[in-house]
């Protein structure tokens, strides 16, 4: 695993039974790690709960803020507001087999745990499927106008009509009269 990613884990061995507040930014660079996922900029403030039990750990995590998307109608890019909320628990031993989706198993040994994948993975499901200007809170009049016009202009001029104007039928039977 890179370098810059062994920022985004948690020593946890040495802390105390109890709750441990850690704050860890993911910018341009953590997701510059990610080259074949979906987002390369963004900019979240990501706070990490971890109450530290006998057997267990329960991290709460809180994610807010933007990453850069295109914007379905125009093609612009532009910073879209996101925002995760969730738990993980971390457990000690095998996995098991009906293991629950919000469970990961580490080794006895272990006494790091590298929270980058988990992370990545949360942005991702925040990522609503549809993207466009006046999505959480940004401005629908961001949509850039002059690429609207040019879409609507192209969809409003298909190459072949594919009926013809009932109109012309009539005319044309006059005509023929
Ligand atoms: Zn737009």
């Amino acid at each position: 695993m890179a370098d810059k990613l062994y920022a985004y884990s948690i020593d946890f061995k040495g802390l105390e039974v109890g709750k441990h507040l850690f704050e860890f930014l993911l910018d341009d660079a953590f997701f510059a790690e990610y080259p074949e996922g979906e987002i390369s900029e963004g900019h979240i403030e990501t706070q990490i709960m971890l109450h530290k039990q006998n057997n267990l750990m329960e991290l709460t995590c809180n994610m807010s803020g933007t990453v850069q998307v295109e914007c379905d109608r125009c093609l612009e890019r532009f910073a879209l507001p996101i925002e995760y909320n969730g738990t993980l628990f971390v457990k000690t031993g095998n996995p098991q087999t009906d293991s629950e989706p919000d469970v990961i198993f580490i080794s006895e040994h272990e006494h790091r745990l590298n929270l980058a994948q988990y992370l990545y993975e949360n942005t991702c499901l925040s990522l609503p499927i549809r993207r466009y200007h006046g999505l959480n809170g940004t401005n629908a009049n961001d949509c850039d106008a002059d690429m609207l016009e040019r879409m609507n202009h192209d969809d409003q001029n298909p190459a072949e009509p594919t009926t013809e104007d009932p109109r012309w039928a009539k005319l044309k039977e006059l005509k023929n009269k």
